[in-house]
């Protein structure tokens, strides 16, 4: 095994909106600096930002308030959000939508006085989901591939990390990747890393993330032994289309607009079911109405592939056909009329609150090494806001570009990997090849059915149990199999058998921290534990990889903005 090495100043590991806007960032810090952005797909063309639909939460039209967003953000969290994160998202949300407009060229829709249009999203006070129709992701990330092009910024393409390499003395040297067209183990020396590689729970029967997305940089994370954060915390996506077992397209998500702008929910005897959970119908959060189509789903009351049905043609077909066009056009793609007719959905994994613990300048436990977007943990507590994903993205890519150049300046130097450290994850990335054959889709298969029943939208012990004792013997098979063919360039069984590794090893976090939340918060609900416990009391919890081991302790939520029973907002009408 061989491996080649790369210098570089600032090593980026995604390019979905964390990392695309950490490089510009940092380039603008200082531009002298040597800045790699390495991407498992194509720069631009991967990962979940470019599939962004609804839009983006900011707090700028007349009426609301970042002290308005700020509040949902943590009541739709269930009180489990770091409030600073949490903070310091919403308030840098507005500088960095305009920036997106004005410095990175983003066009936004806009109301006929020239203000951003802002859309309903379900959980909100406030219509504040700025977008470009229902395909907004599209707008941002060709913009930013726009700008980052146009910079000297080394791209790695299609190159997959497989491990954070440390120093010696326990501060990060860089990462070890694969190129994936060669099959060739490069290792990436660098003076700071950010992980962004953008979460991705794809280990459920149903998810609606980009199929390059299996938890890599939680598991690189928990390999180096960081702490990761509300690891119980997987956002079902209500309404993901249900289009039969043999396409691609069962799970990808129908936007939450849909719902806020007055789609129903039927189940399959036509009733509209969701007066019987919540008095917000269909615009209650994506927990409530994902657990209401999973409770009619469990009780029979189905449609023919399984789920329930979205209708929209009460609103005006044409009105839905010019307001939702993406929609439309993806439900036609798969022969249904959202429009005028009815489409079958069912609740998918969609989004992951949990992630490597971080201070609000991205830095994490690990010297040189930040983290930014989906990977990073606090900003959403139990649930996040439709909305505030990208924002997330975006808001914390820029402040990891900021704060890497300056960590750089006071920390300088390239430090040399532990050649143990080294040797060792290659040799775990190679493993495969010494094995002989074995059939990987039974065992992505048997995961996707393990996560979905067990350890899925409605939780409890003896589920989460037979989960975890699933688990252990579905990783236990993959370590005995192989991958038939023995060339590495464009191995993509290798590299499903990494990602297969990745979601084993992310999927028992989730289930162990499943565990260890005996009540109900959000997007965990724990049928043997249906009550949400002591807001006043809160606790997240913390999962840390020792010896091979996985500890899970609790540590308690700090209330640094506002109290369970307070609000910021000034008029407690208007917080109604
Ligand atoms: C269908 C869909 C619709 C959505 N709609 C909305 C919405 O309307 N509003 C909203 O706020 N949020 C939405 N989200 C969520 C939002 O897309 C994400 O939260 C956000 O884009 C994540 O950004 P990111 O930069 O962290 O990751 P991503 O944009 O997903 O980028 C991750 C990057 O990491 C790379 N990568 C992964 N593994 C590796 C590896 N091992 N080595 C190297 N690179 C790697 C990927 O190739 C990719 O380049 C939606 C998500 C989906 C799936």
């Amino acid at each position: 095994m061989t491996v080649d090495n790369i210098k570089t100043d600032i090593l980026i590991l995604g390019s979905g909106g964390a990392g695309l806007f950490a490089a510009l960032h940092a380039l603008k810090a200082n531009p002298d600096l040597n800045v790699t952005v390495a991407s498992k797909g194509l720069l631009g063309k991967c990962g979940c930002t470019r599939m962004v639909q609804g839009g983006y939460n900011v707090a700028i039209n007349p009426g609301d308030s970042i002290e308005r967003h700020f509040m949902d953000t943590i009541e739709g969290g269930k009180w489990l959000p770091h409030q600073e994160l949490a903070w310091t998202l919403v308030s840098t949300a507005v500088e960095r939508v305009r920036e997106l407009e004005n410095e990175i060229g983003c066009f936004f829709d806009r109301n006929p006085d020239g203000t951003l249009h802002g859309k309903a999203f379900a959980g909100q006070s406030f219509d504040r989901t700025v977008h470009k129709g229902d395909l907004t992701g599209i707008e941002i990330i060709n913009r930013l591939m726009e700008q980052v092009w146009a910079r000297p910024v080394r791209r790695l393409e299609e190159h997959r990390a497989v491990a954070l390499i440390p120093a010696k003395d326990g501060a990060l040297a860089g990462a070890l990747m694969i190129d994936i067209r060669s099959g060739q183990f490069r290792f990436v020396t660098a003076q700071a890393v950010l992980l962004a590689t953008g979460g991705g729970p794809t280990m459920y029967r149903y998810h609606t993330p980009s199929g390059d997305k299996s938890m890599d940089g939680l598991a690189m994370a928990l390999g180096l032994g960081l702490p990761l954060r509300d690891m119980e915390m997987v956002q079902f996506h209500p309404t993901g289309l249900l289009a039969g077992p043999d396409t691609r397209m069962t799970g990808t998500v129908l936007e939450e607009g849909l719902r806020g702008a007055g789609g129903h929910l039927l189940n399959g005897a036509m009733h509209r079911f969701m007066a019987d959970y919540d008095p917000k119908l269909e615009r209650a959060t994506r927990d409530v109405v994902s657990r209401a189509i999973y409770a009619e789903m469990k009780a029979g009351r189905t449609t023919p592939n399984g789920g329930a049905y979205i209708k929209m043609s009460h609103l005006g077909p044409a009105k839905v056909a010019k307001e939702f066009k993406g929609m439309v056009d993806r439900c036609r793609d798969c022969g249904f009329d959202l429009a005028g007719g009815l489409v079958e959905v069912v609740p998918t994994a969609h989004y992951f609150m949990g992630g490597v613990i971080c201070d609000r300048d991205t830095a994490t436990e690990c010297q040189g090494l930040f983290v930014a977007g989906e990977d990073a943990s606090g900003m959403h507590g139990a649930n996040r806001l439709g909305g505030n994903g990208v924002a997330n993205s975006t808001v914390f890519g820029g402040i990891a570009g900021d704060v890497m150049p300056h960590w750089i300046a006071n920390n300088p130097g390239h430090r040399p990997p532990d050649p143990e450290a080294l040797d060792f994850e290659a040799a775990r990335a190679e493993h495969p090849f010494s094995r002989q054959p074995g059939d990987l889709n039974a065992l992505r298969e048997k995961l996707l059915d393990t996560m979905w029943d067990d350890v899925g939208v409605v939780r409890d012990r003896a589920g989460i149990e037979r989960g975890l004792a699933a688990i252990d013997s579905i990783e236990t098979e993959l370590l005995t199999a192989g991958v038939a063919d023995r060339d590495r360039r464009f191995n993509l069984t290798w590299h499903d058998w990494l990602n297969l590794r990745s979601l084993c090893e992310i999927s028992r976090v989730i289930a162990l921290a499943a565990m260890r939340r005996e009540n109900s918060r959000g997007a965990h609900y724990r049928s043997d534990f249906p009550e949400p416990g002591d807001l006043a009391t809160s606790t997240f919890t913390v999962a840390r990889q020792k010896a091979g081991r996985i500890e899970m302790t609790d540590a308690p939520v700090l209330f640094t903005h506002v109290k369970p029973g307070e609000t910021l907002l000034r008029d407690p009408i208007a917080a109604e």
